[in-house]
């Protein structure tokens, strides 16, 4: 089992840590611990460097199976073996551009709801530009000037972003959360990770966020596409 140190702390971007597992196949080891995001719910995994024994490894990929984080190196050297001590270091640039752009998404979100009662069904982003889907009927290329200028106002607001980890009964309290189809969630989920945008956004999430929206800097609606009469895809960039 690794435990997941960017859960708890986002801006956590160099860490001790032993291997626990290697699996010399797919040359990846698994960690304890890692601040290492693996991927999921959109936001695409972190990237890095690994120091074991002497050895210096680039992180190529990273990805959770079960209760383990496995990090895929580069190179063609000698894998390192269970037990040994590690340092991860993350690519920190890439990792703070993914925050940034989370965060960005769930602006957009909160504010598109907000305005429009819109409800998202998807997203994907890349590090500095992103894409939500939304249940948007009355979505057209003439609201796209005013969505970005809603964006920009609430990102400009400095409004605090929280991470909270609440037991499951806790969270289906929360009418924010039902509305985002936390009732999708495994039964086996015993917490539920949330992450709120104070005054705007409320949603069950496993990304990295920046701490407060002044980090975003300002974004920019690129695009938007009408994908048939009710699901709309608004593309939104980060300066
Ligand atoms: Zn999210």
């Amino acid at each position: 089992m690794t435990e997941l140190l960017y859960q708890t702390d986002s801006y956590l971007s160099e860490f001790d840590a032993s291997v626990t597992r290697v699996d010399e196949e797919r040359r990846a080891v698994v960690l304890d611990r890692s601040a290492f995001y693996p991927g999921g719910g959109g936001q695409p995994c972190d990237f890095g460097r690994l120091r074991i024994n002497g050895s210096e490894y680039a992180v190529e990929k990273v990805k959770k199976e079960g209760e383990e984080v496995f990090h895929f190196l580069g190179g063609a050297g000698s894998l390192p073996s269970p037990g040994q001590p590690a340092y991860g270091v993350l690519d920190w640039s890439r990792r703070y551009q993914l925050m940034r752009t989370h965060s960005a998404l769930h602006v957009l979100c909160g504010t598109v709801f907000r305005d429009y009662g819109a409800q998202v069904t998807g997203g994907d982003m890349d590090p500095l530009k992103g894409r939500m889907d939304f249940e948007f009927a009355t979505m057209r290329a003439e609201l796209v000037h005013e969505i970005e200028a809603a964006v920009n106002r609430e990102i400009a607001q400095g409004r605090e972003i929280r991470v909270n980890i609440l037991p499951r009964e806790q969270a289906f309290q929360i009418p924010d959360l039902i509305r985002t189809k936390i009732n999708l969630l495994p039964e086996g989920i015993q917490f539920v990770r949330t992450v709120e945008i104070v005054g705007l956004d409320l949603q069950a999430d496993g990304g990295t966020h920046v701490r407060n929206t002044s980090e975003i800097g300002s974004v920019r609606v690129a695009d938007y596409k009408s994908k048939g009469a009710i699901n709309k895809r608004i593309y939104l960039e980060v300066l």
